[in-house]
């Protein structure tokens, strides 16, 4: 059983400067010293989960094993630290007075006025506390959404205080994450408005130990010396954190800067060890030196947004790697094509993908383009809804059953080849109750999804309410479609691949949430391989 430590990470003057990163990248750089360490992300929006979400609002939802729809901060995570995330590293607001409230109807307070102080910060400190009582890590890094002045913020930032004072300066600490602007006109960097934000923790009880300033330029001596003047900060506590090309580079920089050296005298533990990240720096040399470059076209309906495809466009970095190809992206708005104008704005691809959504907005336009790469030989894969688009352009151009759909966009469809689960006509919430987390899919012989995963049970991740209609199996494999992956229990087809074609699959799991760094998904990795073998004839 491990004695956990906690590190808290709080963000100042504007929201946007990457407290997900600087997370995960000292995450990184502690596991790489031999320390277990998960990271936990606090929200304060008063949604139970970011589920029902418009992916506009706060770009992609993420999914994990156990069927958590999360943060798309959680991806990082994953994707730096390659180790799964799960329910526990996501909590919410409304998750909070959700629980307390529940609490309160079973008449658990014993007849108390139920509180902020003590009620709601006893339920965030249980929830800060969960992953460290699970005795698996040694570090517990909390980031807390926001940014610190937020009204919605002021209970974390109480437990906070609270928790820093209970646990003691040897076993938890606070990173403050903030911004050195830089006034062109006057050639300078300010620190005031981080003596503001500093100033604004302080009021609530909270003081930094540790200051990551996110800059455009160096921090100077004389810079530093100020904001350890004005910040009650150590000056070798004050950690320059300017931009960098790739996100990827963040933990290397941070290594330089000794951020977790930092961290671990605070929290007195030893460091021996260096990190050498070599397979990090191996992947990063191989991401920055491309040998070739291909064009995929990513049709979805949220592109002005990329962040809502996070997932999807870190597995292509990934896989892209993998390669040594560097991936270009097309995004392409489906609203935007119609039969006519898709030979020209798919023109020059060298793969096309089509996105997961909801609802019928530009759907038609994903359909054509879905057409497009099946007469053009184009590799192609379709996750989640791009697969019922695959299905269902199959059905209506290859099969003639003119007006199939999914029940989803027209439930009088009279040919619905992709259909409501049995176990979702009757669900009437929305949040928490489509087909979620890990299942296992079956993998059939002589496919090529079985060649490509070198595996015949897989487990992926899901999220979605709609499947492929078995009562139209036969009828869309003898000509040609072929489900080539099935959940081994309920029979749902979980990936269809064509036969007559260089490289196309439609999977209705998302293969996006488990590619990491260092475990590039294979699906992407071969699906960028076929695009390359595309580019070169
Ligand atoms: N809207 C579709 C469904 O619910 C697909 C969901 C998705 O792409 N994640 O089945």
């Amino acid at each position: 059983m491990k004695k956990t430590k906690y590190v808290f990470v709080t963000g100042g003057v504007t929201s946007s400067l990457g407290k997900g990163i600087i997370a995960a990248s000292l995450a990184k750089l502690l596991q790489e010293r031999g320390y277990s360490t998960t990271i936990q992300k606090l929200d304060p929006y008063i949604n139970i989960d970011p589920g029902t979400l418009n992916p506009y609002e706060h770009g992609e939802c993420f999914v994990t094993d156990d069927g958590a729809e999360t943060d798309l901060d959680l991806g990082h995570y994953e994707r730096f630290l390659n180790i799964p995330t799960s329910q526990a590293n996501n909590v919410t607001t409304g998750r909070i007075y959700q629980s307390v409230i529940n609490k309160e109807r079973r008449g658990e307070f014993l007849g108390k006025t139920v509180q902020i102080i003590p009620h709601i910060t006893d339920e965030i400190k249980n929830r800060i506390q969960i992953l460290g009582k699970t005795g698996e890590f040694d570090i517990v890094i909390t980031e807390i959404g926001g940014t610190v002045g937020d009204i919605e913020s002021l209970p974390y930032i109480e437990s906070v205080r609270q928790l820093l004072w209970e646990l003691g300066h040897d076993n938890a600490i606070s990173i403050h994450l903030t911004l050195i602007p830089y006034l062109a006109a006057a050639g300078e960097l300010k620190t005031k408005p981080t003596q503001h934000s500093v100033k604004i923790l302080m009021q609530s009880g909270v003081s930094p130990d540790v200051l990551v300033c996110r800059t455009e330029h160096k921090l100077t001596d004389s810079i530093k010396n100020k904001l350890a003047l004005f910040c009650n900060v150590q000056k070798e506590a004050i950690i320059e954190s300017i931009d960098a090309e790739t996100i990827y580079d963040v933990p290397l920089l941070m290594l330089k800067e000794k951020l977790d050296e930092v961290v671990l005298n605070k929290l007195q533990l030893p460091y021996n060890n260096k990190p050498s990240l070599t397979s990090w720096k191996d992947f990063l040399s191989k991401h920055k030196n491309p040998k070739y470059t291909v064009e995929i076209g990513l049709i979805g309906k949220y592109v002005e947004l990329h962040d809502a495809y996070k997932s999807i466009s870190e597995a292509f970095i990934h896989a892209g790697a993998n390669n040594e190809v560097k991936v270009k992206l097309r995004w392409i708005h489906s609203e935007g094509l119609t039969p006519e104008n898709v030979p020209s704005k798919l023109n020059g691809l060298n793969g096309i993908l089509v996105a997961p959504g909801f609802g019928g907005r530009g759907i038609e336009g994903k359909i054509d383009a879905v057409k497009f790469a099946r007469e053009n030989k184009i590799p192609f894969l379709g996750i989640c809804l791009g697969m019922q688009m695959a299905v269902i352009e199959f059905a209506r151009n290859v099969l003639n059953l003119k007006d199939a759909f999914s029940i989803e966009m027209n439930p009088d469809t009279p040919h619905p080849v992709i259909n409501l689960m049995e176990e979702q006509k009757t669900v009437v919430n929305k949040g928490g109750t489509m087909r979620l987390g890990s299942w296992k899919c079956k993998l059939e012989e002589n496919s090529k999804i079985k060649s490509i995963y070198q595996q015949e049970i897989i487990d992926e991740r899901h999220r979605h309410r709609y499947e492929f209609n078995n009562a139209y199996l036969s009828q869309i494999e003898n000509a040609g479609l072929k489900a080539s992956g099935k959940n081994p229990k309920t029979n749902l087809v979980e990936v269809v691949e064509l036969e007559d074609h260089p490289w196309f699959i439609g999977v209705q799991y998302h293969p996006e949430y488990k590619s990491t760094v260092l475990n590039p998904h294979p699906l992407f990795v071969d699906f960028v391989k076929a695009t390359l073998e595309h580019s070169l004839t």
